[in-house]
C-alpha cells in the first residue's frame, strides 16, 4: 500500500485530462467518486503535499481510493472505499416509495405489493361456528353422568340459519355451521352411538368444547395485513379471508435498461473481430422484470460521452428507473459517470468496497433513480443483487423483503484478499454434522465467468477484512431464492 500526504478536501475536474489548475477545495469528504488527473510536476493538494511527479501522466484517483487508471484491481487505498452497508444506506436514502395506487382483482394480485393496509371487513369468525361434525348441546356448568341420552332435534348444516337448540336435546350440526342458541358445546360424533332416534353421549364435552367462537381471530376493522406487504398465496388467503376482493396495490415500476459497450453483439448473432455477445440484457431483464417491476425500454448507447448524456437525459423524468450496464469505472471509454456528472444527477455512491462490482454508481437524475452496474456480468449480477433488488424494492413499497441470509459453513479452506467484501458465487453441496448447510464457491470469483453463476444457489460473503477461512468456519450465505 502506497502512503499518502494527508488528502480529502481536493475536488479534481471530471475524467479526461483534467488541469492541476482546475483542483478547488471545496469537495465535501462524502462526494465519492473517481477522477482522472494528469500531470507531470509535482502539484499542491489543500490539506497536503501530494508528488505526483514520480507517477507520471494520467493517474486516477478516487475521493475514497486511488485507482490504477486501467480500473483493475491493484487499489492502492487512502482511504477506505464505502463499505456495502454504508452504500446501501446512501442508496436506499436516495429513493422514496411510489405513490400511485392500482386496484386489482385479488386474483390478479399476486406478487404485488399492498398500498394500504387491509382491514377486516367483518369479525372473524362471524359467527360462532362448530369446529367439528357431531352434535350441539348444552352441558351447563355441572357434569352429568355418562352415557348421557338425548333425542336429537334438528340440524345446523353450513351456508343456513339456524333454529334454537330445545332444552333437553341435542342437535346435529357439520363442520363450519352456527351453533344454535342455548347450545354451549359440541360432541364430536365419535363420541356419540345412535340410540333410537336420540343419542348416547359417551364422554361429555367441556363448556365451549368445538365451538369456535365469533371474532376470537379477528374483529371486525383489525389490519390483517400491513401496506407494503407483497402478496403471496397466504397473504392472498388472508385477504379473502378478510372480505377484501379487489385490493389496492402499488403500481409497477418502469424501468429503462441502458447498455453501454461498443463491443456487444445479440446474443446468437454473428460476431465480428473483438465482439462479445451481450448478456446483461437478458440476464438483467430476467433479474428485474416481474412482480415489481416492468422493462419499458432498453437502450444500447455508444462508448461515448455525448451519446450517453442525451440517452440519461431523454429517460430522466420518464421511468422511475434507470439500470446502465458497463461504462462505470474510471477508463477513458468509461462515460456514465461523467454524463452522470454533466447532468447534475445526485450521486450518493461511486464505488463500493465490493468484489466483484467495485464501480457500482446509485444516483439520482430528479425524480428517476440510476443504478449504474459494472459490465462484467458476474459483477453485474452481484451488484443488482446487492443494491438494485433492494432499491426497487423499496420504490415498490415493499416493508420488508427478499431472501433472509443464513450461516452456513465452508466446505474447503479459502483465501482472500483482505479489502473489499467479497460475494462468491456458492453452491450448497450437503450438510455438516450440525445441521448447518455445506457450501462451496471455488477459489475466487471470476466477474466474468458464468458457469459458477449458473449452478450456484446463492452468494456467499467474506469480510473485507478475512485474510483466511478454515474447511468447516461460519460465512453468510446470500440465497438467490427464499
Ligand atoms: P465495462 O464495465 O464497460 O468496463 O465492461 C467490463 C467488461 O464487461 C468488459 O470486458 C466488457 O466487454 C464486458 N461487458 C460489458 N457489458 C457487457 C454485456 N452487456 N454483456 C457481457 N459482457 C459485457
Ligand atoms: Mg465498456
Amino acid at each position: 500500500m502506497r502512503s499518502f500526504a494527508p488528502f480529502s478536501f481536493a475536488r479534481l475536474s471530471q475524467t479526461g485530462g483534467a488541469d492541476v489548475s482546475q483542483i478547488k477545495d471545496e469537495a465535501p469528504r462524502t462526494d465519492y467518486g473517481t477522477y482522472l488527473l494528469r500531470s507531470d510536476a509535482p502539484f499542491y493538494v489543500p490539506g497536503g503535499t501530494w508528488p505526483f511527479a514520480g507517477l507520471g501522466t494520467g493517474m486516477s484517483i478516487s475521493f475514497g481510493a486511488a485507482v490504477s487508471a486501467c480500473g483493475c484491481d491493484d487499489v492502492d487505498l487512502i482511504a477506505p472505499l464505502m463499505s456495502v452497508q454504508d452504500a446501501l444506506t446512501a442508496g436506499l436514502a436516495l429513493v422514496d416509495p411510489l405513490r400511485e395506487v392500482e386496484e386489482l382483482d385479488l386474483t390478479a394480485a399476486k406478487g404485488r405489493v399492498l398500498a394500504r393496509s387491509v382491514r377486516a371487513g367483518t369479525d372473524m369468525p362471524g359467527f360462532d361456528n362448530s369446529g367439528m361434525d357431531g352434535y350441539a348441546l348444552s352441558v351447563g356448568a355441572d357434569g352429568q353422568a355418562v352415557p348421557l341420552v338425548l333425542p336429537v332435534q334438528g340440524v345446523s348444516a353450513a351456508g343456513t340459519a339456524v333454529a334454537d337448540l330445545a332444552p333437553g336435546t341435542a342437535m346435529r350440526i357439520y363442520t363450519g355451521a352456527p351453533v344454535p342458541r342455548g347450545a354451549d358445546a359440541v360432541v364430536m360424533q365419535e363420541r356419540t352411538e345412535q340410540r333410537g332416534d336420540g343419542i348416547a353421549v359417551l364422554s361429555l364435552p367441556t363448556l365451549g368444547e368445538n365451538i369456535r367462537l365469533q371474532g376470537e381471530d379477528v374483529k371486525l376493522g383489525d389490519v390483517v395485513l400491513k401496506a407494503g406487504t407483497q402478496l403471496d398465496a397466504k397473504t392472498i388467503a388472508a385477504c379473502a379471508g378478510a372480505g377484501a376482493g379487489r385490493v389496492r396495490v402499488v403500481r409497477k415500476l418502469r424501468v429503462a435498461l441502458v447498455l453501454t459497450g461498443d463491443e456487444l453483439a445479440p446474443a446468437g448473432a454473428a460476431l465480428d473481430s473483438g465482439a462479445i455477445w451481450d448478456v446483461n440484457t437478458p440476464m438483467l431483464s430476467a433479474m428485474i422484470a416481474g412482480d415489481l417491476a416492468e422493462i419499458v425500454g432498453v437502450h444500447y448507447v455508444a462508448d461515448e460521452l455525448g451519446s450517453m448524456v442525451a440517452a440519461l437525459d431523454g429517460l430522466a423524468g420518464s421511468v422511475d428507473l434507470i439500470v446502465t450496464s458497463g461504462g462505470v469505472s474510471v477508463g477513458d471509454r468509461d462515460h456514465v459517470k461523467p454524463a452522470l456528472r454533466n447532468l447534475g444527477a445526485q450521486v450518493a455512491v461511486s464505488g463500493v468496497a465490493i468484489k466483484p462490482g467495485k464501480p457500482i454508481t446509485l444516483s439520482r437524475l430528479g425524480d428517476t433513480a440510476v443504478v449504474s452496474l459494472p459490465g462484467n456480468p458476474v459483477s453485474a449480477y452481484v451488484t443488482w443483487t446487492v443494491f438494485g433488488a433492494p432499491i426497487a424494492a423499496r420504490l415498490s413499497g415493499v416493508a420488508q423483503g427478499g431472501p433472509k441470509p443464513r450461516r452456513v459453513r465452508a466446505d474447503t479452506d479459502l483465501r482472500h484478499k483482505p479489502g473489499r467484501a467479497e460475494y462468491r458465487p456458492a453452491r450448497i453441496t450437503g450438510y455438516g454434522s450440525d445441521g448447518l448447510e455445506v457450501v462451496s464457491s471455488g477459489t475466487a470469483t471470476h466477474s466474468a465467468q458464468l458457469a459458477p453463476l449458473a449452478v450456484a444457489d446463492g452468494l456467499v460473503l467474506i469480510p473485507g477484512e478475512t485474510e483466511r477461512l478454515e474447511q468447516g468456519d461460519l460465512l453468510e450465505f446470500l440465497p438467490f431464492q427464499a
